[in-house]
């Protein structure tokens, strides 16, 4: 199963290091994404962004 190699995964990432972590208080694996933005082709999170920040606007 892929849920084992997401747990493993899990402390990979040092805390300080981990942007991700800090602005969304939770892992990138933990978020759950929709649709992809139109503008950069990436998928959107539950957050409203994507990659080119425009949240598909
Ligand atoms: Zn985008």
């Amino acid at each position: 199963m892929h849920i084992k190699k997401l747990l493993k995964k899990k402390r990979e990432i040092p805390l300080e290091i981990d942007d991700h972590f800090k602005l969304f208080g939770k892992e990138p694996w933990e978020v759950e994404f929709g649709e992809k933005c139109p503008v950069c082709n990436v998928r959107i999170d539950e957050y409203g962004f994507c990659s080119c920040g425009s949240g598909g606007d």
